[in-house]
């Protein structure tokens, strides 16, 4: 009988530290090994000129979530688990949706009846939080948080998500008090509101004007008002998918004079920009999303910070709607204003390859930044670390292995995910996972799907290392 169930052999292995060659031996679905010369395994790898990361994790992905409007994300927890693992990805980590008058216990049981025989990889939950009445900040979510949902998600726009900054403080009060991390959608709701009727009732209702109704300072007083308000409730937070130089200035503000602020950004604020939502009829809705892709000089200052260690993480913010579909950008017709088309594009499949290929390849960011934005830090943040996010001995075997030399031109026909379209259609990119493993079993090789629907585990998760000790 061999010592290890499968050997990864002579790979360039990559961590959010260090970049070395060896073999890694794998039993009973953990690392059990790394080392030079291991001995034979049941199964072997030759990945020999490839590179051996850890696989990614997602911590930002909307799945089979309804919006407040009615609309359901295109994919399930099947379409989205095997696009985000033929992408390199090992975890997700969407959102339990909690809309206005449900019981935050009652839509975590929802996601899991959707996710549990479904699901490829492994998975878990963050907590949207739209209604926190004195049950839910008082009882459910301390208990939650115990349960292993050491995260929330909470709006400072849309209708029906939204809450105040009374709202906001009492769930930043207990965040702090029972150990979650709080994420925040930063834009300024009435603000965005405002411009966005005047252009509508100045007629200007094509796609590009969703861009025009959400200017920098709409997320720059947000992010603001967020990192303000964390501090006088006195603890951490994370600012989700910053757009640009603006919301930027201020996080580096706020880290600067010592404030726990924490800040994500996506493909889409490095990938897409403001031209692209001005094409003819609707088809600039492609890349409509919240908040909007900037200009050309605002991608290269989202860069800068990525290099430079303004950002924790990298996550795709995947929120699918198909293009061609009554339930999807269409649902209003060719003449709706851009106020009624959903938000949101996809990125499960690409945030990897996009980012290794732009980011990697041309020198912006190293290697082990690269593992540490995709993958460490995620696990760091959000309390999976280091069952998952690096190759530890001890660890998951979540893998993902690279051919760095595949060039590809990126179409929607390639993908996994339940889209009609992608926002990145033609794009040239070079570097590709060629092989996932999750837990030790081979999920995706040489183009083949392997894992089977329903193998994904759901983790609840520890405290985030970005919170003080207990
Ligand atoms: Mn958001
Ligand atoms: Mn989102």
């Amino acid at each position: 009988m061999s010592e290890f169930d499968l050997v990864v052999r002579g790979g360039k292995i990559a961590t959010a530290a260090d970049v070395f060659t060896a073999d890694i031996g794998i039993r009973g679905g953990r690392v059990a090994a790394i080392g030079e010369r291991l001995t034979k395994g049941a199964r072997e790898i030759d990945a020999r000129d490839r590179l051996v990361m850890p696989g990614g994790i997602d911590s930002h992905c909307h799945i089979e979530q309804r919006t407040s409007t009615g609309l359901m994300s295109a994919d399930d927890f099947y379409s989205g688990t095997v696009s985000a693992m033929c992408g390199g990805t090992t975890t997700i980590v969407p959102f339990a949706c909690q809309h206005r008058g449900m019981s935050v216990r009652e839509v975590v049981k929802q996601y899991h009846e959707a996710a549990g025989p479904k699901a490829v990889i492994d998975y878990a939950f963050h907590l949207i939080v739209s209604d926190p009445t004195e049950q839910v900040v008082g009882q459910e979510l301390p208990a939650l948080i115990k349960d292993g949902y050491t995260s929330f998600k909470v709006y400072l726009t849309y209708d029906a998500l939204k809450v105040s900054d009374g709202q906001l403080l009492e769930v930043l009060d207990v965040a702090r008090r029972e150990g979650a991390m709080v994420m925040i959608h930063a834009e300024n709701h009435d603000a965005m509101m405002w411009r966005a009727n005047r252009l509508i009732c100045e007629g200007l209702t094509a796609p590009k004007y969703h861009a025009v109704s959400r200017p920098q300072p709409v997320e720059r007083e947000a992010t603001h008002r967020a990192i303000a308000l964390a501090e006088i409730a006195d603890t951490p937070v994370l600012i989700v998918h910053v757009s640009g130089a603006e919301a930027i200035e201020q996080i580096r503000w706020a880290q600067a004079r010592g404030n726990k602020v924490y800040a994500e950004t996506c493909p889409q604020y490095l990938f897409l920009s403001e031209e692209d939502l001005d094409k003819p009829g609707l088809e600039g809705a492609k890349c409509m999303c919240s908040p909007p892709p900037r200009d050309k000089a605002n991608q290269e200052k989202v860069w800068q910070a990525l290099a430079g260690g303004v950002f924790e993480v990298f996550s795709s913010d995947h929120s699918p709607f198909r293009f061609n579909d009554p339930e999807g950008k269409m649902k209003f017709g060719l003449n709706a204003n851009f106020k009624k088309i959903a938000n949101g594009v996809p990125g499960l499949e690409l945030r990897l390859p996009l980012l290794f290929s732009e980011g990697v390849r041309t020198g912006r960011i190293t290697l082990q930044q690269f593992v540490a934005l995709t993958a460490t830090n995620h696990a760091k943040l959000y309390g999976l670390y280091p069952r998952k996010g690096s190759i530890v001995v001890g660890g998951d075997a979540d893998l993902a292995i690279w051919d760095p030399e595949r060039r590809l031109t990126v179409t929607q026909s390639m993908l996994h995910d339940a889209m009609d379209y992608t926002p990145y259609e033609g794009r040239q990119v070079t570097g590709w996972p060629v092989t996932t493993i999750s837990r030790g079993e081979v999920v995706w090789d040489g183009g083949k799907v392997l894992g089977q629907r329903g193998r994904g585990r759901f983790y609840s998760r520890e405290r985030s290392a970005a919170l003080p000790s207990a």
